[in-house]
């Protein structure tokens, strides 16, 4: 390993060296095909463990042969004692979390594992600035910025999927927004201009991050209605930029690979989420959006329930059934019933697709995951875009466990929060038949007039219990 190969602008480079790079290509190789495996749900775990299998690469790679940039060392054996230990110790508490984490728990872990990347990069950022080796303190001053934000968006974003984070909204939060960011810039063009000693670095290093942990919350404080999905993936494509961040600071091409591509596949997530809202992204930059009204308080009218048995006999009598799954259908872990009904009214000659919302559950893709877990066909999911033409043509829409994605008042209630974001048009259809335990309001807490629709028909009771029930009917039929 250390055989000098040959000499590059006065520096020998190592045996070591070059397999280190060529771990590093590799490495890069590994996450590209990981992600295209996981942009398919059949494929999406194998694609995992090659990502997951590339990362590993670099930082066994990493720890054996990176060497020092000025004195040439490789890694010191306490240093690799102490990482090999923070590896060991992580990998436990992630796998024992990852284990034990209920399904319906998923997307709270996911922003609250978000939020340690984008700590880890923000630490990576402060110790490095006061480094004189470091040459690149825009870099780095971005970086601390970027990754303190992620964190701490990410702990308000988990605190309200698991609802203990309330939302505050008032216009003066957009306007403290404003404020925070130009402070930050402010002081980032204040340290790059002038030639600071190091004291007064360090101390407005800390200042930073206090504005910065500030600002991340205040970000996404306010959001609240429907808007979350959007910022969960623009917190995600964050945490992948400060990464990045932190590889340029070590020179190290595997960091700034991996965060470019999951600040690259989070960013064109954060636009396909903000196209299925029907939100610009600059109002979600600045949380302009989010909370507000109430929705109208109309006149409701009555609900109507369906029995059991009506119900099954208008499935096995129609000819197309579409299914809404949502949120309810993961806190009921519903999947595998769905799936029996499914194969059922098809054994019967009926139609049966299911229309996936796009910010359907609590995180982007939770219907798909769900749905693949359960051995549902990819074929059978429709996106909302290619069902809803159809809509008028379904003789009955199950809504299982979902509440805002079909809620009209996207549509036709200007004062609702959710306004003006496209929903799937059960409404139209000829037929709905709604699934849920009682009247309980969806993440958006507003009032959805399709339960008292005139073709509306609630069957109200624990989803995966309701399913279940309803196969054995059918099966009567
Ligand atoms: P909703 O949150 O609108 O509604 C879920 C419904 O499920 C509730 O009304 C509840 O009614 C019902 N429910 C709960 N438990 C059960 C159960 N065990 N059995 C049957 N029903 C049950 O879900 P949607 O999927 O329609 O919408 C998702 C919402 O979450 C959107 O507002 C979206 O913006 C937001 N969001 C989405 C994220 C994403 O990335 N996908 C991230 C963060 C937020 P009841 O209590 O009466 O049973």
């Amino acid at each position: 390993m250390d055989k000098v190969l040959f000499v590059l602008e006065n520096k020998e480079v190592l045996v070591g060296d070059v397999i280190l790079e060529f771990s590093y290509l590799v490495a890069a190789i590994l996450f590209v095909i990981g992600l295209k495996l996981m942009s398919h749900p059949e494929s999406a775990k194998r694609g995992n463990f090659w990502a997951a299998t590339g990362m590993g690469l670099a930082m066994i790679t990493t720890l054996f042969l990176h060497r020092d940039g000025v004195t040439g060392a490789n890694i010191s054996l306490t240093n690799g004692i102490v990482i090999v230990a923070a590896i060991v110790f992580g990998g436990i508490i992630g796998t024992i979390i990852a284990r034990r984490i209920k399904m319906t728990a998923m997307p709270q872990l996911v922003s609250f594992f978000n939020a340690t990347g984008g700590a880890a990069s923000a630490l990576v950022a402060l110790m490095e600035y006061s480094n004189p080796a470091n040459e690149s303190a825009l870099v780095t001053l971005l970086g601390l910025v970027i990754g303190t934000i992620a964190f701490s968006g990410s702990m308000i974003a988990y605190g309200k999927l698991d609802g203990k984070v309330g939302d505050i909204f008032a216009k003066w939060t957009t306007y403290l927004n404003l404020f925070l960011l130009a402070v930050i810039v402010a002081i980032i063009v204040y340290m790059m201009a002038f030639d600071l000693d190091m004291a007064a670095k360090t101390n407005l290093s800390y200042v930073l991050l206090a504005v910065a942990l500030i600002y991340g919350i205040m970000f996404v404080m306010p959001i609240g209605g429907a808007d979350m999905p959007v910022v969960i993936s623009l917190l995600n494509s964050l945490t992948g930029i400060a990464a990045a961040m932190a590889g340029f600071i070590y020179s190290n091409q595997a960091m700034i690979l991996g965060g470019i591509f999951v600040g690259s596949a989070g960013a064109i997530l954060t636009l396909l989420m903000c196209k299925a809202m029907n939100r610009s992204l600059i109002n979600v930059i600045i949380g302009a959006f989010g909370g507000g009204g109430v929705g109208v308080d109309k006149d409701q009218g009555t609900v109507k329930e369906i029995t059991l048995t009506d119900a099954a006999v208008l499935l096995a009598y129609s000819q197309k059934v579409a299914i809404v799954p949502g949120y309810g259908l993961a806190v009921a872990q519903a999947q595998f019933a769905a799936n029996d009904l499914v194969q059922l009214l098809e054994s019967k000659g009926v139609e049966v697709k299911f229309a996936i919302h796009p910010v359907a559950g609590r995180m982007p893709g939770h219907m798909n995951v769900l749905l693949a877990e359960a051995d549902v066909p990819y074929t059978k999911l429709v996106e909302m875009d290619s069902i809803n033409p159809d809509m008028p043509n379904i003789d009955v829409t199950i809504v299982i466990g979902a509440n805002d994605v079909v809620n009209p008042a996207a549509l036709d209630d200007p004062s609702s929060p959710i306004y003006g974001m496209p929903i799937i048009l059960a409404h139209e259809s000829k037929n709905i038949i709604v699934m849920k335990r009682g009247m309980g309001k969806g993440y958006a807490g507003i009032e959805n007039f399709l339960f008292f629709n005139d073709k509306t028909r609630m069957l109200f009771g624990n989803a995966k219990d309701t399913l279940q029930k309803l196969v054995s009917e059918v099966k009567e039929l």
